[in-house]
C-alpha cells in the first residue's frame, strides 16, 4: 500500500471541531485535539449525569460511580492490565512519576542505591528523581543514545549493576520519536534486580500496549495526548508493588478507618486517589479509548508511519534542514533549519497556518546532547494527512528563503 492510500483511508479531520479548514495542527505530541465523541461525553457528563462518586447514597451518584469505575476497567483492558485495581487515576504522567518517586522511591531507595535514566528523558522523568536523590542520597546514572537517537541499550547493559533499583525510560521520545525496545529494557533491568518504569506519554497514542508483554513494573501516561481530556492520566503498576506502596497524599477516599490516634488506608487503587477525583476526566478518557479503538491502533500506526516517512523524505530535500532522530520514528519529527532559530521557524509557520512546537520540549539534557538550544518539532495525529506535510514543507521553504 502506498503512503497516500494509507493516509486517505484514515483522515478523521471531520471528527475534530477545533481544527478549522486550512489549519495544520502538528503539535499532537504536546497535546492532541479532541474528537466530537470525547467532547460529547464530557458535556453529557456535566450536563446530564453529574454527581460525585463513591460517597452518595442516591441513584445519580451510584450511577456516576459505576461510570467512573467502568472507565478504570476500560483503561485496564486498553493496556492489557489484569485488573482495574492496577489502574490509579492521576492528574497526568507527571503526577504518576512523582507518585512512584514519593511513595515507592522514598520507601525503597537508600544511600548507595542507583537509578538509571537516559539522555532523552522528559523533565518529568528527571526532576522527580532528583528530588528523591536529594532526600535519599541515591545516585542517578544516565544511559547514552545511539547515533540515530535511540536509547543505547548495549551501553546501558554495561552500566547496570546490582546497586540499580530502578530503570526509568521513555517508551517513545517526545522529541525524536525514537521507540524503545521495552522488552529488552525490562530484561536488562530485571537481570540486575531493578524495576522498570516506562514513560508511555508518547507511546499510548502510537502503540498497542500490553503490560504483560512489555514486562515492565510501572507504566504511566496522560489522557490528553491520547485524544482525551487534560487533568487525568494513568499509573499502572504490578499489583504486588502497588500493594506494598504507602500513600503519598492523604485525604478523603484513600482511608479505611481514621482516628486521631491512627489511620488505616484503603487498598489500591483508592489508597492513591485522595480527594474527589477528576470524575468527568475519567469519562472523557473512556470515550477517547473507545474512539481510538474504533479506528484501530494498527491503522493509526500505519497512518503516522506514512506521515513521518513523507515528512522526513520531503524535508530532507531542503538543503538547510537538519533532521534529528531515527528514520522509523513514531509520529514525531524534530529538525533544525540552518541560520534560523526554531522560534522564528515556528512563527513563520504559524503565519502560514501551520502549528508546530519550537523549544527544548522539556528535554534540556537532550538539547545539550544534540548541540542545539532548541528544535522545531512536527508531530502527527489521526487528523493529519499529506496536505499538512505539504503545508509544513512550503513553510520551511519560506523560512529557508528568508534565512538562507
Ligand atoms: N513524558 C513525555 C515523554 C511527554 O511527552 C510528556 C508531555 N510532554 C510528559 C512526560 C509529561 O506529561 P504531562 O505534562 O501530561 O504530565
Amino acid at each position: 500500500m502506498t503512503a497516500t492510500e494509507t493516509l486517505l483511508k484514515i483522515n478523521r479531520r471531520a471528527d475534530f471541531p477545533a481544527i478549522p479548514d486550512g489549519w495544520s495542527y502538528l503539535d499532537t505530541a504536546a497535546t492532541a485535539q479532541k474528537p466530537q465523541p470525547v467532547v460529547d461525553a464530557i458535556a453529557q457528563g456535566y450536563a446530564r449525569d453529574y454527581a460525585t462518586v463513591h460517597r452518595g447514597v442516591y441513584t445519580r451518584s451510584a450511577d456516576m460511580t459505576v461510570a467512573y469505575e467502568r472507565a478504570r476497567a476500560r483503561v485496564a483492558a486498553f493496556i492489557g492490565a489484569d485488573s482495574p485495581d492496577e489502574i490509579v487515576f492521576v492528574r497526568g504522567a507527571t503526577e504518576a512519576i512523582n507518585l512512584v518517586a514519593q511513595s515507592w522511591g522514598v520507601t525503597h531507595l537508600k544511600p548507595g542505591d542507583r537509578i538509571m535514566l537516559s539522555v532523552l528523558e522528559h523533565h518529568s522523568n528527571i526532576v522527580p528523581w532528583q528530588l528523591i536523590r536529594d532526600r535519599t542520597g541515591i545516585e542517578i546514572d544516565v544511559a547514552p543514545l545511539t547515533a540515530d537517537g535511540k536509547i543505547d541499550l548495549d551501553a546501558m547493559a554495561a552500566m547496570l549493576t546490582p546497586a540499580h533499583r530502578l530503570v526509568a525510560l521513555a517508551h517513545v521520545s517526545n522529541v525524536l520519536g525514537s521507540v524503545l525496545d521495552a522488552r529488552r529494557a525490562a530484561d536488562l533491568a530485571h537481570a540486575v534486580g531493578a524495576k522498570l518504569l516506562l514513560d508511555g506519554c508518547q507511546a499510548a497514542p502510537r502503540m498497542k500496549l500490553d503490560m504483560a508483554a512489555l514486562d515492565c513494573d510501572f507504566y504511566v501516561f496522560s489522557a490528553h495526548k491520547l485524544y482525551g481530556p487534560t487533568g487525568i492520566g494513568v499509573l499502572w503498576a504490578r499489583p504486588d508493588i502497588l500493594d506494598g506502596m504507602p500513600p503519598w497524599q492523604g485525604g478523603g477516599a484513600m482511608i479505611d478507618q481514621v482516628t486521631f490516634a491512627r489511620t488505616s488506608y484503603a487498598p489500591p487503587p483508592a489508597r492513591f486517589e485522595a480527594g474527589t477525583p477528576h470524575i468527568i476526566g475519567a469519562i472523557g478518557l473512556h470515550a477517547a479509548i473507545d474512539y481510538v479503538e474504533g479506528i484501530g491502533m494498527d491503522l493509526m500506526i500505519e497512518h503516522e508511519t506514512a506521515l513521518v516517512r513523507l515528512a522526513r523524505e520531503r524535508l530532507s530535500r531542503i538543503n538547510s534542514v537538519r533532521l534529528f532522530g531515527p528514520e522509523n520514528a513514531a509520529g514525531i519529527v524534530s529538525f533544525a533549519v540552518d541560520g534560523a532559530h526554531p522560534h522564528d521557524v515556528g512563527t513563520i509557520l504559524d503565519e502560514a497556518g501551520v502549528a508546530i512546537r519550537a523549544g527544548h520540549h522539556c528535554a534540556q539534557p537532550l538539547m545539550e546532547h544534540l548541540g542545539v538550544p532548541a528544535t522545531a518539532r512536527a508531530s502527527f495525529g489521526i487528523y493529519n494527512d499529506e496536505s499538512d506535510v505539504e503545508a509544513l514543507v512550503r513553510g520551511i521553504e519560506k523560512v529557508s528563503r528568508i534565512f538562507g
